[in-house]
């Protein structure tokens, strides 16, 4: 399988090097050249499989020959072995014809570590194949970053450096990122929001000269590797539900695109999914892209689900060359008018094959908590902020005898305060993390300023 980038003007690349590069040279993401196919037939008979099963028939045909059958299973095998769950990402129904899918049994609470914990593996056997080492940096709002973290620690072919906007993340997400004890770890707090810490991402891939000097990777979700774990669990849990005999819809809390282009992928390429319902928290560009057909950038605005409170949403730009047909220079000229004006417009063709897919809705910070409360009320089960809002935009879909899986994306404890506050309870953390309080916190405060987190980058590979 090629990669291709969304601007039209990189080179193609082998999965192994798109996995390894992040971002294309011409500021486009990596996508497969063409889309594989999976038959009815193919998808009934993984019904009754371990995940681990699954993800391997899922995610092979993306990986081509990068690695031997036997060592991808291998891969696959210890990048879950240490989740919380016998069925890694097991679904639990909370009403009638509503399930959630709850991807938050890894090591750090968030459906992050899902990918992540892949990637550590891949990155492993494929740097010591080729004896090279590389620098990681991510910028994160919260949970990519400890799950980065936890996926690469101790491994020494390999620095990870994460960007966290300061003041912006939850105790639990800070403590994640700054206890760890590893040399080639090394903590960023930046002044800013997490489309400043993004945006310096993005500035230092389109270093070339910094990029080749530091030998840059990019685990962010924009690196194809991340989208394409995440299309396991809609497999899973769709043919858990019924599939391919029944279709199923999804409805996912989003920020960067990420996890929803993943269940887009798994549409593309045979799952039968009837809907797929973006849900926003008061930073919704995305629900008024679809509302209107203009993606407008306003300020972030900080909320109890932070790790959805961007305005740019990266993977987007996956979707938007689908829906101009895969012409690179159309998504190039987009995305820099976005980049120049603060905003595009899509175009009617663009925008209706949008609808054809999507729909999308907003939940309010008053929502949210009012969500973790009913539900919790009604069925005893606690949500975290960021499940909440997408329980609350799957309630207000048509009714329907499709299925609609929610997806959970983190543990409630992560976001303790807010979902106390929602419903008087305080969830515990998982006994693994008991000490988490405890542990001494090591981080490095930074300037949002390109300069000085790249002289601070080269400092810390140096030593
Ligand atoms: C990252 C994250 C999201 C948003 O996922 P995207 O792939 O960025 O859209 C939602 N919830 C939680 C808990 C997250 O960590």
């Amino acid at each position: 399988m090629k990669y291709i980038s969304t601007r039209g003007n990189a080179p193609e690349l082998s999965f192994e090097q798109a996995m390894l590069t992040g971002l294309a040279r011409d500021g486009g993401l990596y996508v497969p050249e063409t889309w594989p196919s999976f038959s009815p037939d193919q998808i009934a008979a993984m019904a009754g499989k371990s995940y681990e099963d699954v993800a391997f028939e899922v995610m092979k045909p993306f990986v081509g020959d990068t690695f031997t059958d036997a060592e991808f299973r291998d891969i696959i095998a210890k990048a879950y072995a240490g989740f919380g769950h016998p069925a890694r990402c097991p679904i639990k129904q909370i009403d009638n014809n509503q399930f959630l899918l709850e991807l938050f049994h890894g090591p750090t609470l968030a459906f992050k570590d899902v990918a992540m914990q892949l990637i550590g593996q891949m990155f492993q056997v494929a740097l010591k194949r080729r004896g090279e080492t590389v620098t990681i940096v991510g910028a994160t709002s919260g949970d990519t970053g400890s799950a980065a973290i936890e996926a690469f620690r101790g491994l020494d072919a390999v620095n990870v450096v994460i960007m966290f906007p300061h003041g912006r993340v939850s105790e639990v997400q800070r403590r994640q990122m700054t206890t760890p004890v590893e040399s080639n770890i090394h903590t960023l707090a930046v002044d800013g929001d997490f489309d400043t810490c993004q945006g310096l991402l993005k500035d230092m891939f389109n270093d070339f000269d910094f990029r080749d000097e530091v030998r840059l990777a990019g685990v962010n979700s924009i690196n194809w590797a991340r989208v394409m774990a995440q299309v396991v669990y809609f497999f899973t849990s769709a043919v858990a539900l019924g599939a391919p005999h029944r279709k199923v819809s999804f409805t996912v809390p989003t920020g960067n695109f990420g996890d929803i282009f993943a269940g887009y992928v798994a549409k593309r390429i045979g799952l039968p999914i009837e809907r797929l319902v973006i849900a926003t928290n008061q930073n919704d560009i995305l629900h008024r892209t679809l509302q209107s057909g203009d993606h407008a950038k306003t300020g972030v605005v900080p909320s109890i689900s932070p790790s959805m409170d961007i305005q740019v949403s990266s993977n987007f730009e996956r979707l938007v060359f689908d829906l101009y047909d895969r012409e690179g220079a159309a998504v190039s000229q987009l995305f820099d008018q976005l980049k120049t004006d603060g905003a595009f417009t899509l175009s009617q063709g663009a925008l209706a094959r949008l609808h054809a897919e999507f729909d999308s809705g907003r939940c309010s910070e008053t929502e949210t908590l009012a969500t973790i409360k009913t539900v919790f009320d009604t069925t005893g089960e606690v949500l975290c902020p960021h499940t909440a809002t997408a329980v609350k935009v799957a309630s207000e879909q048509p009714a329907s005898a499709t299925p609609m899986v929610t997806l959970a994306t983190a543990h409630p404890a992560k976001f303790g305060a807010a979902v106390k506050d929602a419903c008087g309870v305080e969830p515990e953390l998982p006994p693994r993390m008991a000490d988490l309080f405890d542990r001494d916190e090591r981080q490095t405060r930074v300037a949002g300023d390109l300069a000085a987190v790249q002289k601070i980058i080269r400092e810390r590979i140096k030593a």
